[in-house]
């Protein structure tokens, strides 16, 4: 039995055999033509295009209809590729001055903006590169009368294998035949997670060298919890497999009862629980997960999905339409935060030597005032339509978050001036994440509505450790000692100026820590949606008194790895005090 080790991208387990997808690349050739022929040239461009559109826009339809309009907005972006000048114009420009046949001039044109895609160091644009390959193909397969991808159907319900799925593969696959993904390539936010979550169907990504090592039809098990596949699995590991399925279903029915319940504790304590969600997409996910508003948005992602930067008027629609559909509930805003990790050639954030010490969140915004009054005011228009707050990341000191808020009445101001419905008062808070913001909480909460702790940046700040470095990712520790202070003097200094405090970084999708949490005081906590359901089972499982002891205790250890063995033999003793069947 050979397994593979992955990024387990969609939960669950399911065990079916291989359907391997590998569609084979067409490179066109490249003919010179005479000046006479090129009209024709540029009229079978058009022609294949069109083509390619109505095979799209068949295909959003079926996605539609099969999985809902979010999902099917992910192959929208491929139309406007089709419509978009650096392509359609590029394509035109290359046959008249090249003098080439169409399709050579369209996939030179589509390499040449692909390229450029590459060099900026930003997942999502690699993802816009996986968008326009699958364009690009599509259209050549139009210009030679060839079958689209959609015919690429397993006859029996198996696990999908491939090097890198593109967004139109992975919706003409539908739900009906799918077991599961398995892919070569891809991170969490490659479009075929996101559509597999969607599915409800597990997916392993990011496997390297899976894909050429598997035969169609031989039987696999994958593990979407783990993120492990194992080949040719034997009797032992397919009953296991089994077993997990069935318990998952019970976990999940149980689970998703949770839906509509608080998240309350045996003596009373509610917290509030809501979702991370970095594009528009996911709005619906976190609504079918109980979350009761959004905590953290990302708005970074949502430019990084444009190759320019959004306009005023389409900021305010795409958050307008973020606040409607969540009904009421708050949808906090984070202003960008560029930089770091987060990259965007466009923005003019560059590459730094120190890049997370640098020209990053809050710091990029208030040196772009422009750019960063045009997102306050999207914001302050689109809360007309139902609750938004305000965020800043990256926050060091008093005057940065002084400064911040002038923008803010300065894009109030305007908008008041030019009659622009939009409300004026919106809570305006700061993410907790940097070491000085917890030294100076206490000023800093006098002048702002409401703390979110950042933990990802907290830890990697305060315990030094780049959090994007594998050597020192060991060093990710949330139960360090100086992490457990950071938030418990945070969250002190938050409730004695008055104000409530969340957290919104990755801890609080540990379903180990949710006691910790719980003890912690914290008023809030934001997560991925999928963990949302598990961490209000635990809070609802657990008196405060009996989260505060646990946070006592971990307080009064020296190490983190003290702290986890504590709080693991803790949680297992826990578990055999439940009894069986109440785990999750
Ligand atoms: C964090 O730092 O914990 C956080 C939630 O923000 P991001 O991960 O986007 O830096
Ligand atoms: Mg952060």
């Amino acid at each position: 039995m050979k397994t593979f080790q992955g990024i387990a991208a969609s939960s669950g387990y399911a065990v079916g055999p291989v359907h391997k997808i590998r569609l084979k690349t067409i490179v066109p050739a490249r003919r010179s033509i005479r000046p006479t022929d090129i009209s024709t040239e540029k009229s079978r461009f058009g022609q294949a295009v069109a083509i390619a559109r109505d095979e799209i826009q068949d295909l959003i339809k079926q996605l539609e209809r099969d999985l809902g309009p979010e999902e099917a907005g992910i192959l929208s972006s491929q139309l406007f590729i089709l419509e978009d000048e650096m392509v359609w114009d590029a394509t035109l420009a290359v046959i008249q001055l090249d003098r080439i046949n169409a399709e050579a001039a369209f996939a030179k044109t589509v390499g040449d903006v692909a390229a450029r895609f590459l060099e900026i160091e930003e997942e999502t644009f690699r993802e816009r590169v996986n968008d326009l390959r699958d364009v690009e193909q599509r259209v050549l397969r139009a210009f030679l009368g060839d079958i689209p991808a959609e015919s690429i159907l397993p006859k029996v319900p198996s696990i999908i294998v491939s090097r890198n799925l593109t967004p139109s593969d992975t919706a003409a696959l539908g739900r009906d035949l799918v077991l599961g993904f398995v892919m070569d390539e891809g991170g969490n936010t490659s479009h075929v997670a996101i559509l597999a979550r969607s599915l409800g169907v597990p997916a392993l990504v990011g496997l390297k060298d899976a894909s050429p090592a598997l035969e169609n039809g031989i039987e696999v098990a994958v593990d979407g919890i783990a993120g492990i596949l194992t080949v040719q699995p034997d009797e032992q590991t397919r009953g296991r497999f089994s077993m997990l399925q069935c318990q998952q279903v019970v976990i999940n029915e149980k689970l998703a009862g949770l839906k509509d319940l608080e998240a309350i504790t045996p003596d009373g304590h509610r917290v509030r629980m809501m979702a991370n969600i970095e594009l528009p997409i996911e709005v619906d996910e976190a609504l079918a997960r109980g979350a009761e508003g959004i905590g953290l948005l990302r708005t970074e992602y949502i430019f990084f999905q444009h190759q320019t930067i959004p306009s005023l008027d389409d900021q305010v629609r795409i958050y307008s339409e973020m606040v409607r559909r969540m009904a009421g509930r708050p949808v906090i805003f984070r202003t960008l935060d560029v930089g770091g990790d987060k990259v965007s050639d466009y923005l003019g954030a560059k590459r730094e030597y120190n890049p997370f010490l640098g020209w990053r969140g809050i710091r990029f915004s208030l040196a772009n005032r422009v750019l960063f009054k045009t997102q306050i005011k999207a914001i302050y228009q689109a809360a007309t339509v139902g609750s938004a707050k305000l965020m800043f990341p990256m926050i060091s000191g008093v005057q940065e978050l002084r400064e911040a808020r002038e923008v803010c009445q300065e894009a109030v101001a305007e908008l008041e001036r030019d009659g622009i419905p939009h409300t004026p008062s919106l809570e305006i808070g700061i993410m907790v994440e940097t070491p000085s913001a917890v030294l100076v909480a206490d000023l800093l909460a006098r002048e702002c509505d409401f703390f979110s702790i950042g933990s990802n940046d907290l830890i990697q700040y305060t315990l030094a450790m780049d959090r994007g470095n594998s050597r020192v990712s060991y060093l990710y520790q949330p139960l360090h000692p100086a992490i457990l202070r950071s938030i418990k003097d945070t969250v002190l200094a938050a409730h004695e100026a008055g104000i409530w405090v969340g957290l919104c970084g990755e801890m609080g999708s540990e379903t180990r820590l949710a006691e910790v949490l719980l003890g912690l005081e914290l008023d809030e906590i934001s997560l991925h949606g999928a963990a949302l359901p598990k961490v209000k089972q635990v809070i609802r499982w657990t008196k405060l008194a009996e989260a505060r002891r646990i946070v006592d205790h971990l307080l009064s250890v020296s190490t983190a790895e003290e702290g986890n063995r504590w709080l693991a033999d803790y949680i297992n003793h826990r578990k055999r005090e439940r009894g069986e069947g109440e785990e999750l």
